[in-house]
């Protein structure tokens, strides 16, 4: 298209061989209309600031700009354990890649619009509130300093959707590291198709992994490299809360990044077990489940990468399983370190793993909320705090763990207000809390956008305690608990 500013493109997922994805046009929509735009985001990227204007038109998928190269990526996945040799992009499509003024590359997907060769019985679309939650989602997550997918754009299609209801329909514009998901692999491995398991790696590791271009064994390397970032990913969520909700392989992606948000959830009261997905039945995805899920998807991508590795035969299989359990530990440290962070401690001692497992072990006997309590360490140490914010429940396992905690802090050089700052700094005040989405997505639904812009403006300061982000730190009352979250 003329009159356009123009993107540089670049494509070097589109430059693989054809079996990886299949060429697409997004379906054009009615009556495109603008409902959100990511400046600060759009400025990363170093997009020029006139895209905003016809953003609508382009991230509707009404107009390519030039040099895109729409394509639909193929995938496979295990879903709740049973594998599905075909999904792919059934709704999503890649338009191209882009750098970032710092060197980065970054892919921009369009999430809703329309039909692809991969969609089967879906109609390639989304509905307003999907798209919404995962534009306020991923925009926490960041704010939070979580590794997540993110959202330039959302656009009203001006069409509706048929799911339970009849609803608005709009496209999310995605950009990410990459798509490529551990499902990814398991397409080309589940065909036996050694040669592109090893270009895909190749390409993964140029992306993603470019220290590891020259390592020795690099595909065993590459193995226990995306299995690091995803022990940081998971206990980063672990730290926040946060419930994915749907971690399939086809929704793990190599990079390390948070993907595909569904029925995500965080925490309110703190429960180990709680699931809030529909579709989740047996709870296979919940909250203190995701560190063993994401080591048994990491052991279906061993299964994958396993015939690129230079021991074969038993030898291989063993490394392979030493990548898969080395999860674990590095999981462990991982989890340690950023929960000896939220109890405000400077350096870590041989007692800290007990006296975090004790204090979540208090939360969960009166259903604390977990990020107010962690928030209310602050008050504890000495912060004036506010009277809004809840004090820590008052029990006498509580009490004698307050007294252990103190006693461990006194035995650090930290002065009360460094203490404070570090446990503010470790412990936000704003989550998305699932009532506050659930309520701004249903006035959007509705044609009011002010409940999503002032909640997106509050859960991007997490840490911010002013008083405007107040409305925004309680806990839902008895009658406004989410009991349930939908994709
Ligand atoms: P998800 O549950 O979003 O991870 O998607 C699982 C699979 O279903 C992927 O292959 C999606 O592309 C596909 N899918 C989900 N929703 C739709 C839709 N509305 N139309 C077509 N395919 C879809
Ligand atoms: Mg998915
Ligand atoms: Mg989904």
């Amino acid at each position: 298209m003329t009159g356009l500013p123009t993107l540089a493109w670049q494509h070097r997922y589109a430059e693989l061989p054809a079996a990886f994805r299949q060429a697409v046009m997004p379906t054009p929509v009615a009556a495109p209309r603008l409902l959100a735009w990511n400046r600060p985001l759009a400025q990363a990227l170093g997009l020029d600031p006139a895209l905003e204007a016809v953003a609508a038109r382009i991230f509707s998928g009404n107009e390519v700009p030039e040099g895109a190269r729409p394509i639909a990526l193929a995938y496979a996945g295990h879903q709740f354990g049973h594998f599905v040799p075909q999904l792919g992009d059934g709704r999503a499509i890649l338009l191209g890649e882009v750098l970032a003024p710092d060197g980065r590359r970054f892919d921009i997907q369009l999430k809703g619009a329309g039909p692809t060769p991969y969609s089967r019985r879906g109609d390639g679309r989304a509905a307003i509130g999907p798209v919404l939650r995962e534009y306020l989602v991923s925009e926490a997550m960041h704010a939070l300093g979580v590794s997540t997918t993110r959202a330039l754009a959302a656009v009203a299609t001006g069409e509706h959707v048929v799911r339970d209801q009849v609803l608005p329909g709009a496209v999310l514009t995605r950009v990410a590291a990459s798509h490529v998901r551990v499902g990814t692999f398991q397409f080309f491995a589940a065909r036996g198709d050694e040669a592109c398991v090893r270009l895909l790696a190749d390409h993964v590791i140029a992306r993603h992994y470019p220290e590891l271009a020259d390592a020795d064994d690099r595909y065993l390397a590459l193995l226990r490299a995306i299995a690091g970032r995803q022990a940081a990913l998971v206990a980063s969520w672990l730290q926040v809360g946060f419930i994915h909700g749907v971690m399939n392989t086809d929704n793990m992606a190599v990079s390390g990044e948070t993907i595909d948000y569904g029925p995500c959830a965080f925490l309110d009261a703190y429960d180990p077990a709680k699931v809030f997905s529909s579709i989740d039945r047996h709870g296979r995805y919940a909250y203190s489940n995701q560190p063993p899920i994401a080591q048994w998807n990491l052991a279906r991508l061993a299964e994958c990468l396993l015939p690129l590795f230079d021991r074969q035969g038993d030898e291989g299989v063993a490394d392979a399983r030493a990548a898969v359990e080395d999860f674990a530990g590095v999981f462990g440290e991982q989890w340690l370190a950023g929960f000896v962070r939220k109890l405000g401690l400077q350096s870590q001692d041989a007692g800290d793993e007990s006296l975090v497992r004790d204090f979540l072990a208090a939360l969960e006997a009166v259903q604390a909320d977990f990020t107010l309590a962690f928030r209310a360490l602050a008050v504890a140490a000495g912060d004036p705090g506010f009277e809004e914010l809840p004090a820590l429940p008052k029990t006498p396992a509580m009490d004698a763990w307050l007294q252990r905690w103190q006693a461990r802090c006194a035995r650090e050089p930290v002065g009360v207000e460094e203490r404070i700052a570090r446990l503010r700094a470790a412990n936000p005040a704003v989550i998305p809390r699932n009532h506050r989405v659930e309520a701004a997505l249903a006035a959007a639904a509705a044609g009011d956008l002010a409940p999503f812009e002032a909640l997106l403006a509050a859960v991007r300061r997490p840490f911010d305690d002013a008083p405007a982000q107040r409305g925004y730190m309680a806990a839902p009352a008895a009658g406004e608990q989410v009991l349930q979250t939908f994709c």
